[in-house]
C-alpha cells in the first residue's frame, strides 16, 4: 500500500456534518429537534444530513431513553459496530492497550509491565511491536474495520512528523521516528500523541458529565501534572510543555528534584517522596504498621493511610497539604469551573483528602471556591490509551 493511503478517513464530507455528530458524540441519544435547536441549522439541513449520516452507516436510531407518550421518540447515535481504533500507550515501567469502538466504548485493554527505561532503543521498538500485534488479533469480529492506531509517548513529541524528540524516562529515545516505523511495520495509518494530549482528551470525555468547557485534571503518580481545558480549549502552551505543576518550587529546604531544580512540589509530595520521608521516619524507631515493609513504595504509604496508620498519614497529610496550596494557585490563576484529581489520591482514605481540599480551600479566592467543583477521578487505569483512541476519533469528527 502507498503511503498516502496511510491516512485516517474523515466520518463526515462537510462542516454540517461534522456539527451534527459532535452532537450526538456529547448528547447522544439525540432527537433532530434538539439538534435543531443545539446547533440553530435547520429542520431540512439536519434531516439531510442524517439521512446519509445513517445511509453510511456512521449513526444509528435508537430509543430515546424517555419512552413515556403515546410516540415514541427515537434518538440517534454513534454506530459502535462502524469500526475501531488501536491504542497503546508505554512509559518506563510498561505498555497499555485499548480498542475502542466508534462509539468511545472500550471494547478491549491490556497491560504489560516491562522495564522500558532500562532497554535499548531496538528493544523498546520490538515491545511496542509485539504488544501492538496481540493488542490487535482481540478486535472483535464484528469491529474489523480499524481505523489506525494511537500511539502516546512519554516524552516532547514533534506531532506533526510523529517523532518522540526526547524522553527524560526511557534510556535510549531520541529522535525516534514513532509514526513511520509502527505505519510502515503494522500498514495502519499512526497518529502520535504525548501523556498532556491523551490525558485532557480521556478526561474530557469520561469525567466531565456537564461537558464544563472549563476543567483542570491534576496528575499524580510518580510525578505530578496537571492537564487544562479552558473555554472550550485543550491548552498545551507554546512548545506543549504546559502543566508542569510538579516543578514550582514549595519549600526552602534544600531537597533535590530530577528537573534540576530544589524544593519542588513533586520532590516533596510524589509517590516516591512519602516512600522517602516514611522510611526516614521509620528509622527513629516511629511506631507504624509499615515497619518491616520491604521496598516500601507510595502506594504503600496511602494505603497505610487509609487504614488509619499515623504515620503514613502525617506524611501524606504534609505532602497534600504542599499540593493543595500549589493546586489552589493554579485555580485562582485560571479558574476551572470543575477540578479533577487523579483517582491515586483518593488511595489515602478520607481524611487525607479532607486535608488536601481543606488546603486547596483556605488558599482559593471566595468568589472561586464558590463555583469550583472538585472530584476525584474514577479511572484507574488506560487513561492515556484511551485518550490517544479518542483523539482519533475526535479527527475522524472533524471537518
Ligand atoms: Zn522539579
Amino acid at each position: 500500500m502507498s503511503k498516502d493511503k496511510l491516512k485516517i478517513y474523515k466520518f463526515v464530507t462537510n462542516g454540517t456534518q461534522s456539527m451534527i455528530l459532535n452532537q450526538i458524540r456529547n448528547h447522544a441519544p439525540i432527537s433532530r429537534t434538539t439538534i435543531v435547536s443545539n446547533t440553530n441549522l435547520t429542520h431540512a439541513a439536519v434531516s439531510r444530513s442524517v439521512a446519509v449520516l445513517l445511509k453510511n452507516d456512521i449513526v444509528k436510531e435508537s430509543p430515546l431513553s424517555d419512552e413515556k407518550g403515546p410516540r415514541r421518540k427515537r434518538g440517534l447515535i454513534l454506530n459502535p459496530e462502524y469500526g475501531c481504533c488501536l491504542a497503546v500507550g508505554y512509559t518506563a515501567f510498561g505498555l497499555e492497550g485499548v480498542i475502542v469502538d466508534t462509539a468511545y466504548q472500550a471494547l478491549v485493554t491490556s497491560e504489560r509491565k516491562v522495564p522500558l527505561n532500562s532497554m535499548t532503543q531496538e528493544q523498546v521498538i520490538q515491545q511496542i511491536k509485539n504488544f501492538t500485534e496481540e493488542l490487535r488479533q482481540k478486535i472483535p469480529p464484528n469491529h474489523t474495520d480499524c481505523i489506525g492506531l494511537a500511539v502516546i509517548d512519554p516524552g516532547i513529541i514533534d506531532i506533526e512528523n510523529g517523532v518522540s524528540l526526547f524522553s527524560s524516562t526511557l534510556n535510549d529515545w531520541k529522535n525516534v521516528p514513532v509514526k513511520d516505523i509502527l505505519e510502515n511495520h503494522f500498514n495502519l495509518p499512526v497518529m502520535l500523541f504525548n501523556n498532556s494530549n491523551a490525558t485532557i482528551t480521556a478526561i474530557d470525555r469520561l469525567e466531565n458529565p456537564t461537558l464544563s468547557p472549563n476543567l483542570m485534571y491534576v496528575q499524580y503518580g510518580r510525578g505530578i501534572g496537571s492537564s487544562l481545558k479552558l473555554e472550550g480549549k485543550y491548552i498545551f502552551g507554546h512548545a506543549d510543555l504546559a502543566g508542569e505543576l510538579g516543578h514550582i518550587r514549595v519549600t526552602a529546604e534544600p531537597v533535590p528534584c530530577h528537573c534540576g531544580g530544589i524544593g519542588c512540589l513533586e520532590a516533596m509530595a510524589a509517590l516516591p517522596a512519602l516512600a522517602r520521608n516514611t522510611s526516614r521516619m521509620l528509622l527513629d524507631n516511629s511506631v507504624s504498621s509499615l515497619k518491616g515493609t520491604e521496598n516500601l513504595s507510595g502506594i504503600d504509604v496511602l494505603k497505610a493511610a487509609a487504614e488509619g496508620d499515623r504515620l503514613a498519614t502525617h506524611v501524606v497529610e504534609e505532602a497534600y497539604t504542599y499540593l493543595g496550596q500549589v493546586v489552589a494557585s493554579v485555580v485562582n490563576v485560571v479558574n476551572p469551573e470543575l477540578l479533577i484529581f487523579d483517582h491515586l489520591v483518593g488511595l489515602a482514605g478520607k481524611n487525607c483528602v479532607e486535608t488536601l481540599i481543606r488546603s486547596l480551600r483556605k488558599d482559593i479566592m471566595e468568589p472561586h471556591a464558590k463555583t469550583l467543583q472538585i472530584r476525584i477521578s474514577e479511572q484507574e487505569s488506560h487513561l492515556n490509551a484511551m485518550g490517544g483512541a479518542f483523539a482519533i476519533l475526535d479527527y475522524c469528527l472533524e471537518k
